[in-house]
């Protein structure tokens, strides 16, 4: 087991200019688990209840992600209802239900504990923390959040950004978590907290890498046809993450070139419907996307 996943599995109902879509699969653990199991092995940690449909299950499998980790739990699996306008970078959420979330308490199967790399995906922060906690302690780990856990949740949030090795952020949320408009002020004030690396997702407008010494901007793929922008966020991070677990080493050319793996998956996720567009991805595409990435941002 490379990664090890802790986050939502959802059922999203979802409305774009472009479509309607009620109850389908969703949350930031899945995302995260399907682009990332085209690089490397994954077990996912998160619960459902008993209403979740078996086929998602099998379909998780089938893409070879382990679920060992995932609890199915009497009650109802988590939903989030949400709605995007044109500017598809911003998601409106229209209802929350933690549900089975509420009560979940994580523990990590033996092998999940010696993971090397763990992804805390957005829920919330206490869970986060509780799975850090459990796996091993030179795992490199990697944070990301969100709007409504920066305001329920500031403090746990601020726990966890001190003990992570890279913390993930949309540009909005990290304006919001740090009160302040600069994202390079945002940047420094994470850094500060502890992490080695801020990642900051643009949406459509790429994505800013910070570390200490160096700063590095990933544009997003240009795409005619965008139909439901819910999991970009998460399928970057199964990308990134995916691709330097599969890598093995940490380098700043590495996390340069992740950055880019998750651009690419990223970009794929949008073009369908919650998971209906990675579902049908190939390995193949993905490596022509990322030529195509080399090629419009060399000059
Ligand atoms: P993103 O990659 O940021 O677009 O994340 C989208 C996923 O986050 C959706 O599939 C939702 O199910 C999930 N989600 C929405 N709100 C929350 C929340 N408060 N906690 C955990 N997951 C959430």
């Amino acid at each position: 087991m490379k990664i090890v996943v802790v986050g939502s599995v959802a059922l999203d109902s979802i409305k774009t200019p472009f479509g309607d879509q009620k109850e389908i699969l969703g949350g930031s653990a899945t995302h995260f688990s399907l682009a990332a199991s085209f690089f490397t092995k994954v077990g996912l940690v998160a619960v459902v209840g008993k209403d979740f449909p078996e086929k998602h299950i099998s379909f998780l499998k089938d893409r070879g992600v382990d679920l060992a980790g995932l609890q199915v739990v009497d009650g109802e699996t988590f939903r989030w209802e949400g709605y995007y306008e044109y500017d598809l970078n911003t998601a409106h959420t229209l209802d929350t239900k933690l549900n089975v979330f509420e009560s979940f308490d994580p523990s990590l199967p033996a092998d999940y504990r010696q993971a090397p790399f763990l992804f805390l995906a957005n829920v919330d922060p206490d869970i986060q923390i509780k799975v850090l906690e459990q796996a091993r302690q030179d795992a490199f780990s990697v944070c990301d959040t969100m709007n409504f856990w920066i305001e329920r949740k500031p403090d746990s949030l601020k726990e966890l950004v001190k003990r992570v090795n890279f913390c993930l952020m949309n540009d909005s949320e990290a304006r919001e978590f740090c009160g302040t408009f600069s994202l390079l002020d945002s940047a420094r004030q994470i850094l500060d907290m502890g992490p080695e690396a801020v990642i900051f997702k643009k949406g459509e407008h790429g994505a800013l890498l910070f570390m200490d010494q160096s700063h590095f901007a990933a544009p997003a793929f240009p795409l005619e046809e965008i139909k439901d922008p819910t999991g970009a966020g998460d399928s970057f991070a199964g990308g990134f993450l995916g691709y330097l677990a599969n890598a093995g080493d940490v380098t700043e050319e590495h996390i340069r070139r992740a950055v880019i793996y998750g651009s690419v998956m990223a970009s794929f996720n949008v073009e369908g419907f919650g998971t209906d567009r990675v579902a049908r991805l190939t390995a193949d595409e993905i490596e022509e996307r990322f030529q195509v990435f080399r090629q419009i941002t060399n000059f």
